[in-house]
């Protein structure tokens, strides 16, 4: 990230320069950024941290908005939307109801709603059961976390039953409502029947542990100071570190309505906006996604946002009415086709994705794939520079866009690419070990013979990985062990006696160690101790339709990026080395392991693993079949 930004405010000047040393912002960093009249360099800093995560990409979601009943025990000052049972305004909707509001198209329900005087719990755990029997490709977002707390105070269940009970029903993830802003002083003034900070965060890392990633959100605009709202984003920033298990962050802006906290057409300015969302990119440096909340922002901030470090649009949002209710312009419902044309207007690329953040499709040309970890930063040095859309995605993601055509050229998977030979060929680049990895690794309670008949956790990110462990089981050690899916970041590992983990996380794991994980094997340096061979683990390839033309720009800018990248491996994968918690050194000797060019000896192991996995069967099912399994 070296983007050169002259500051017209000379106090940004030294954030700027931690930002780009990997260096966390502190308190007082986020308090001026706010405190700043030059919006344009803090958009320009928020854009560039937001490009590095999550490239060219854009995400939105085909979704709807369910709120079951604005009936509420609660009467918190700054709502507009709740009611009590029998007024003329009130509503409750049926199972029935619900369900004749969704369409198989949707790929999520977000279900929040008012604190029921009168429902059983029952009707809740029915709600998302019906849902998922009904419609089993929508997936449930649903209940903030003083939904939860209510749950846990009226069922009296504890707060880990309530959400288990809920994740058995078919819950998958948590919206990140409720937050308000994390400070007493506001808490007492404007909402002091709600539930405060410790609740809300003993939800949420209750979920993450529980394997349900959640959301976060913050409202502004209303009483809170600059640094209330900082302190905010540092609280989130450090139970992120904890659990890893937040996906996005949604700065809420403040609806003021008829809620008399402040005048009814008081609305944050766009400026306003576009900087909350800009800080709390640079504050959150590990969350992956920041939301531009149209139906709050108007659609018009939002697309401004995408180029002040947002990297997500919300979705189609069919059914709001919170923030409706409370006075919000945008219309109600943004068809597809168009939140796919604002993204495109502002250069980026559409990405239709599921409540996970597992993209489903593409709505642009010239996407390049980038494997998001660094052991492929060598090859985007030049890339960045043309006009290509660079999209970071997991390997196994990238395999599945593969299929469908719509990348075109990128690191596959050694697997996705045998896989996909009819439309995909080889480029002349690959991502081969030397001897060991560093960054493939399998974390064990067990020796390779006591893997017998265990269970081994295995990354959701990549088919090579696990073939290569497979066939290092059955070929080497003669050991039958059952491979389960987890979602790293957010599994209690603990349930496995094994977990296979790739990529960044590996890397700060084998650093760090994985606590009751004694054994920690590198599957390329197996595999280089029985083949005498280096493993490749993925290949460049391009779509085999594109011009000739086409191919040789890419090969051209392919060879440019790694010619400049080898001449100063010790620069090229600081920031992103720094970020994950690596020593200059340690970088650069993980990044001197790697071979990148496709050689004969590279040839020769990826025919020779192709022979030995074949006949081997592969019994892992895809998140959705296990999902429906656990449905
Ligand atoms: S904000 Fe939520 S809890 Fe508070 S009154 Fe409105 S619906 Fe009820």
């Amino acid at each position: 990230m070296s983007s050169t930004i002259y500051f017209r405010d000379k106090r940004l000047t030294p954030i700027w320069e931690k930002i780009q040393n990997g260096t966390r912002l502190s308190l007082e960093d986020g308090v001026a950024l706010f405190n700043s009249g030059d919006i344009i360099s803090i958009g320009k800093m928020a854009h560039a941290v937001q490009q590095q995560k999550s490239g060219d990409a854009v995400y939105f979601v085909l979704n709807q908005k369910i709120e079951p009943t604005n009936v509420c025990v609660l009467s918190c000052k700054f709502c507009d939307f709740a009611t009590k049972t029998g007024k003329p305004d009130a509503y409750e909707m049926t199972i029935e109801e619900i369900l004749s509001k969704l369409t198989p198209e949707i790929h999520e329900v977000h279900i929040t709603g008012g604190l029921h005087p009168d429902w059983e719990w029952k009707y809740y755990l029915d709600m998302v059961r019906e849902i998922k029997k009904n419609f089993p490709n929508v997936d449930v977002k649903a209940f903030t976390a003083v939904e939860i707390d209510f749950f846990h105070k009226k069922f009296k269940l504890p707060i880990e039953e309530v959400l288990l009970q809920l994740k058995d029903a078919g819950l998958r993830t948590m919206p990140g409502g409720g937050a308000e802003v994390f400070s007493e002083r506001v808490r007492k003034l404007l909402f002091n029947q709600k539930i405060g900070a410790k609740t809300w965060f003993e939800v949420h890392k209750t979920a993450h542990r529980l394997g349900i990633p959640t959301n976060s959100t913050l409202l502004y605009g209303h009483v809170e100071t600059y640094e209330e709202r900082v302190v905010h984003m540092m609280k989130l920033r450090e139970a992120q570190d904890e659990t890893g298990g937040f996906l996005t962050f949604i700065p809420l802006a403040f609806q003021p309505g008829d809620t008399g906290i402040k005048p009814k057409n008081d609305f944050t300015s766009a400026i306003e906006d576009l900087k909350t969302i800009a800080v709390s990119r640079l504050m959150l440096d590990n969350f992956p996604h920041i939301k531009a909340y149209w139906v709050m922002l108007t659609e018009e901030v939002a697309s401004v946002a995408l180029h002040f470090g947002a990297d997500d649009m919300d979705g189609t949002v069919g059914g709001e009415k919170i923030a409706h209710d409370a006075g919000a312009v945008s219309p109600m419902k943004l068809a597809k086709d168009h939140i796919i044309k604002i993204i495109n207007d502002a250069g980026k690329i559409p990405v239709d994705r599921d409540v996970f953040y597992n993209p489903l499709n593409l709505y642009t040309d010239n996407v390049i794939g980038k494997i998001p970890y660094l052991n492929s930063v060598p090859f985007y040095s030049h890339f960045e520079k043309h006009q290509f859309k660079i999209f970071p995605v997991v390997p196994r993601r990238m395999g599945e866009l593969a299929k469908k055509e719509q990348i075109e050229a990128g690191p596959f998977s050694l697997m996705d690419f045998f896989s996909n030979t009819d439309t995909l060929e080889l480029m002349n680049h690959c991502i081969a070990t030397r001897d060991q990895v560093k960054s493939v690794m399998l974390f064990s309670k067990e020796g390779w013979t006591g893997l017998e008949g265990k269970t081994i956790g295995i990354t959701d990110d990549t088919a090579t990985s696990v073939r290569l462990l497979q066939v290092l089981l059955a070929k080497k050690y003669n050991v039958h062990a059952t491979f389960k899916r987890l979602h790293a970041g957010v599994n209690n590992y603990d349930a496995y006696d094994a977990v296979l983990l790739i990529g960044d996380e590996a890397l700060r794991r084998n650093k760090y160690g994985l606590p009751g994980f004694e054994l920690v094997f590198d599957l390329a340096k197996e595999w280089y101790d029985w083949q005498k061979l280096p493993f490749v683990f993925a290949v460049w390839a391009q779509r085999k339709s594109l011009s000739a033309e086409r191919k040789s720009e890419l090969h051209h800018i392919l060879a440019r990026s790694l010619e400049r990248a080898e001449a100063e491996l010790d620069a090229v994968g600081k920031v992103h080395g720094d970020r994950i918690g690596l020593t200059a050194k340690e970088t650069q000797e993980y990044l001197e392991g790697f071979n990148y060019h496709l050689g004969e000896r590279e040839r020769e192991a990826m025919a020779i693993f192709k022979e030995l996995y074949t006949g081997v069967a592969l019994d892992i099912k895809t998140n959705s079949e296990l999902q429906r399994e656990m449905d």
